[in-house]
């Protein structure tokens, strides 16, 4: 299958940063067991050693070989020389009023991605980058506008999980009390359009010795990129969302372009094969509310009956504005009218609550700070 991305705009010059750990060491973050059985190998040690190694790195959390205290000196010794434990760096972090927590995460290369913590009562969600920078542009979403693109590979989406734990004390995995109960793919970029690495970093991320968290707690986001869909279902067997936003192809092809190459019947129809599904367990279609564009009462019927033979929720996402959007939010009182409706069509329908508003956490706000201030905004 040829999965064709939209080429990523060029890159404008990456702001100086030193690559690496300085003396080149590569982290063991988002190493596989194939991968740690390589490493171990390397070292001429016994094969039981991988499991020791993901052990520490994903159950316990651990941040410098010193404190794998099964690995005798030695070998600790030998690991730290070549290797580190490295995490994205925090550039920033900020914390809403709401206690949303959002970090400004720095790779390497210098490029930039954000990620977001949500508690909630019965939940508490991290909201993580795929990419830094998007290909699809979506008009209504910030991200859109940056120009620097590139996917993130395995170890920097799993290290973003690991430094919030980091950040929030949720480490061991097996910590009843963790903070981190669900993780959320709708940070900045397209995950299926990182695929690889995006399923390299879902299996560490829900292997039960390690990281465990649980399958139906991952989610992905998709803007509807249908022929990885299947293969998403297939082999990692996570929870979808999908950013429907419009129940035309003359509307959608304007808000999220990518709809000009897979227009809604093809998406619908990927909803209706993706593995798994039932009424237990739901697609959720999101629907960002921009006013006058996609919120009339003829919206909400006609989403109704595109929606009735899929197990689906509706998330309606009140559009979060940012400086020269081109968009303005619903009414209340549409919104309300809009879930009525929905509601009456018998499907679920939910309306996100708008989180860490004050500090520019919001959905489709997040983008890099190096970006708004060579942009001025
Ligand atoms: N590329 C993935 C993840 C994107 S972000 C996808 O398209 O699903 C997660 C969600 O936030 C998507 O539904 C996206 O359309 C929505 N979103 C983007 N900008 C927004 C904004 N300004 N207000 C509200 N929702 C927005």
């Amino acid at each position: 299958m040829e999965i064709v991305a939209p080429a990523p705009q060029e890159n404008p010059e990456p702001p100086p940063f030193p690559a690496g750990d300085g003396a080149g060491r590569p982290t063991l973050v988002g190493a596989d067991r194939a991968r740690l059985a390589e490493v171990v190998r390397d070292l001429g040690e016994k094969p039981f050693r991988a499991r020791q190694l993901w052990h520490w790195i994903y159950h316990r959390g651990v941040r410098d070989f010193e404190e794998m205290t099964s690995i005798s000196r030695p070998v600790r010794a030998k690991l730290a020389e070549r290797y580190t434990l490295v995490r994205p760096v925090p550039a920033e972090a900020q914390v809403s009023t709401d206690g949303t927590r959002k970090w400004l995460l720095r790779f390497p290369d210098a490029s930039e991605a954000e990620m977001v913590f949500i508690p909630e009562e019965d939940r508490g969600t991290l909201c993580i980058s795929s990419q830094v920078g998007c290909t699809l542009n979506c008009r209504f979403c910030h991200t859109g506008t940056q120009p620097w693109v590139r996917n993130l590979d395995a170890g920097e989406i799993v290290g973003q999980l690991m430094l919030a734990r980091d950040a929030l004390g949720d480490w061991p995995s097996a910590n009843e009390d963790r903070h981190i109960t669900n993780i959320v793919m709708m940070g900045m970029g397209e995950p299926l359009y990182n695929y690889d690495n995006v399923a390299r970093a879902a299996g560490i991320l829900i292997d039960g010795d390690g990281i465990a968290i649980s399958r139906r707690k991952l989610t992905l986001s998709t803007a509807g990129v249908v022929p990885v869909m299947q293969r998403c279902g297939e082999e990692l067997g996570v929870n979808l969302a999908v950013s429907l936003h419009a129940v035309t192809d003359a509307i959608r092809d304007e808000i999220v372009p990518l709809n000009r190459r897979y227009p809604i019947a093809d998406l619908l129809d990927a909803c209706r094969n993706y593995g798994g599904i039932n009424n237990a367990r739901r697609i959720t279609f999101e629907y960002v509310m921009l006013k006058g564009v996609n919120d009339s009462d003829a919206d909400a019927r006609e989403l109704v009956r595109l929606l009735k033979d899929i197990p689906a929720k509706i998330n309606l996402i009140p559009f979060n504005p940012w400086p020269g959007a081109p968009y303005e939010c619903s009414s209340r009182n549409r919104i309300r009218a809009f879930t009525t409706i929905c509601l009456d069509g018998g499907l679920t329908c939910t309306v996100r609550t708008p989180r860490g508003r004050d500090i520019m956490a919001a959905c489709g706000q997040l983008k890099s700070a190096s970006e708004r201030k060579r942009a001025g905004v």
